[in-house]
Parts: structure tokens; sequence; C-alpha cells
């Protein structure tokens, strides 16, 4: 039994918070955001009462005294990943546990990288306290997955493909399955993947192959990313020869995002206009579809895997582990669609293993750190079912 304060009121926060809810690990639930409205609209869908709170997840001192007031045994964070430094400094003045799932990014530079969040380590580890980072899909069930090929069937892990395919449809021109600041500035980094200890960069989006996704979903382009998973686990791997990431787009989305990014409305630098500073990208994000809104119009499912090549005994082998979500069957159960579904669900469960210290430890560490069995069960139990297959 726990005392959780989750921070972040969107899509993702309130799968969070439906989540937690149904679980009895979680004795007293704190939903706090920079908007209250949005903390109480979500509370109100809840099957027992929660508290809520008015934050701004920037401001140290002000997070402090929340924590303070609250008690939380563990500040589980899906604001958006500009806070995470903040939240971690609050963490550590309050000597409580962190999780949370997406690597910091300053506003100003679209990089994913660990080293702002690793370099917390040892003063996390003098105060005693623990920072589980990327605790979403991917990152964190793709971490898991590829914990777990190792465990269960490589003696070594030669080629990994994280593969993220979205084969949903919302119905709009265009619109981010999650916030979309940061899905654009995601998608219109350049690529990069690793191999034979050294990272190659491509041009952002061009690289691209089709890949035969499983249970009817069929042969999809995915495309070559960067993305952050990719740097803790040949960290933590170090017999991954080859990592790469890839994810699929709709032509569709894709034409969308040329135009927006040639008329300069994906910039992440301020502009000058009518006298007053704006990044365009926010801009851009004032005007689209609020990612909540599109729960109720989004059909199909997404599927999300990790395909990995190795030797086990001697031999090589493949093996492909996936789990598959349906949009529909998401929002039915938490009012959320499964991009926001398939991060929630693992972020509480995230929060589940550092509680009942089935991952324990002191310090800054990423998911693949940790057995990954006791968080494969919870998967299958709490809505994220997985499949693997030896190809
Ligand atoms: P949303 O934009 O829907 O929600 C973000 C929430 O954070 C909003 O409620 C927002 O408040 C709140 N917020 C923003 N700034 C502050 C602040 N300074 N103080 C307090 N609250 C603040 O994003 P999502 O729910 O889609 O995503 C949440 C996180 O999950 C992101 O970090 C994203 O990168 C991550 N993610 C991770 C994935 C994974 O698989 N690992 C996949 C998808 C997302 P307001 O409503 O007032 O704007």
């Amino acid at each position: 039994m726990a005392n959780v304060l989750i921070i972040g009121a969107g899509g993702v926060g309130q799968v969070v918070a439906h989540k937690c809810a149904q679980a009895p690990d979680f004795e007293n639930i704190c939903l706090a955001s920079r908007t209250l409205e949005k903390c109480d609209r979500i509370a109100a869908q809840l099957s027992r009462p929660i508290r809520t709170a008015q934050v701004d997840a920037d401001n140290v001192p002000e997070l402090v005294e929340l924590i303070r007031a609250v008690k939380p045994n563990l500040v589980l964070h899906v604001a958006l990943p500009y806070q995470d430094l903040h939240i971690m400094d609050a963490c550590l003045e309050t000597g409580v546990d962190y999780l949370d799932t997406a690597n910091y990014e300053p506003l100003d530079e679209a990089r994913f990288c660990y080293q702002w969040q690793w370099d917390y380590h040892e003063r996390f580890k003098a105060r005693g306290i623990m920072a589980l980072l990327g605790s979403g899909f991917d990152p964190g069930v793709t971490n898991v997955f590829c914990a777990w090929a190792k465990k269960m069937h490589f003696d070594e892990i030669r080629e990994l493909d994280i593969i993220d395919c979205n084969a949903g449809d919302h119905g709009q021109p265009f619109a981010t399955n999650f916030n979309p600041e940061i899905n654009i500035r995601e998608v219109t980094a350049p690529g990069r993947y690793y191999e034979k200890e050294q990272w190659v960069e491509t041009e952002p989006l061009s690289v691209s192959e089709k890949f035969n996704f499983p249970e009817g979903i069929g042969s999809r382009k995915i495309y070559l990313m960067y993305h952050e998973e990719l740097e803790s686990l040949t960290r933590h791997m170090p017999d991954i020869q080859r990592a790469r990431f890839w994810m699929t787009f709709s032509d569709n989305y894709l034409k969308h995002l040329e135009v927006l990014g040639n008329v300069g409305m994906t910039r992440i630098d301020p502009v000058e206009y009518e006298g007053r500073q704006i990044v365009p990208l926010q801009f851009l994000k004032a005007l689209l579809p609020d990612p909540g809104s599109l729960g109720p119009l989004t059909r199909g499912r997404t599927c999300i895997g990790c395909l990995i090549r190795g030797i086990k005994d001697g031999k090589e082998k493949k093996v492909y582990i996936y789990n598959i979500c349906d949009h529909e069957k998401a929002y039915d159960e938490v009012g959320s669609q499964a991009i926001s579904y398939t991060t929630g669900v693992p972020a509480m469960i995230g929060a589940m293993m550092m509680l009942t210290k089935q991952w324990h430890g002191k310090g800054v560490f990423n998911m693949e750190e940790f057995d990954p069995a006791p968080f494969m069960e919870k998967l299958n139990q709490y809505g994220l079912p997985w499949t693997e297959v030896t190809l």
C-alpha cells in the first residue's frame, strides 16, 4: 500500500490515473497538473476518490511544497520531458522516488539524450532514492522485451530492431496521437542508428523498408528514426552490434509534415511576429486537434515490438516479441486511445514494481537493468498482453 503523486493530466496522465485507481497497490493517489480543471475532470471518471492539485512542474519550490503536503512514496511524472530535471530536483530535495516516460529535452533543442538524467545517479544514490527512466512503451516495454529476450532466449543479442506501428485511423486530415510539439520534434529530427560501436546519422525519414506486421495488420512502410531507448540499450547490453528504431507513418501524415516543415511551421526557435516572440511549432500545436479529442474517433490497432537476432547455444536465433493494442477497446476502458494507453499502463506497472520493491535500487536506472519477469507478468494482467514468436 502506497501513496503516489501523478504529475501531468494529459492523455497519458488520464490512463495512469485510471490504472492506478484500478490497482489496490496504490492506496492514495494525487493527480497534479498545470490546469486543475483537467485533473478534476479525470478524477470524476474514476471508480474511487483521488486528490487533485494545481502545480507548475517547472517551479521546483512549488513542487517541493506539493510533495511535502502529499507525502507520496513515488512521484510519477507524465507531464512533458521539459520538466524531467525540475521534478528530479524536487525529488532529491524531498527524498522521494521518481519515475518518468520520456527523457529530458531542453525547450530549445530537439535531442534525445539520457546523459542529463544519468548525471543525477550519484546524487540519487547518496540521497538513498531511486529514479526509473522511460517507463512507457517505447521507451519502456521495448526495453523490458529486450531484457526478457536476453534472459529467456539468447546468450548474446546481436541485432535489434524496435518497430512501432500505429495502424489506427482517426479520420482527421492531420493530427498527432500524442503531444503535437513533442511528436513533431521527434519525427523531424535526423535518424540515427547504432552499428559496430558507432552511431550513424541519416536525414530525417530518409531510410525506409516494408515490414509485414502480424495478426492481420499486414505490410506497412516503416521509417528509421532515432529513439531514446537505443542509447540506454546499447549501453546496458554491450553485446548488441546493431540497434535501430522504426516507425510507420501514413503518406498523408508525411505529406502534411513536409509542407509544414517547408513553410517553417515546425521550427522550434522563436520568431518575431507583430512585436512578440512566437515559436512556430508551439503555435502549430494550438491549431492542431488536441490528441485527447481523438480518443472517440480512432479505430484500428497499434503493434509495437522488438525483432531480435542473436546466438543461443552456438546457433543463430531470431525472436519477435510484440503487443497489439486496440484503440477502441482502450477508449472504452479509460477514455483514451491506444497511444496514451500503451504509455500509461507501463508507467503504472513501473510504479508498482518500485513500490512493491520488486525493482529496487539507489540511483538512476533504465528499465532493462531489472528482472523483466514480474513486469512481463503485469503487462498481461493490466491490458497489454504480449506475444513472442521464434522466426
Ligand atoms: P499531453 O500534452 O497530453 O499532456 C501533458 C500534460 O502535462 C498536460 O496536462 C499539461 O498541462 C501538463 N504540463 C505541461 N507542462 C506542465 C508544467 N510546467 N507543470 C505542470 N503540468 C504541466 O502529453 P501526453 O499525455 O501525450 O504525454 C505525456 C508524456 O508522455 C510526455 O512526456 C511524452 O513524451 C510521454 N510519452 C511517452 C511515450 C512512451 O512510450 N515512452 C509515448 C507517448 C508519450 P496542460 O493541460 O495545462 O497543458
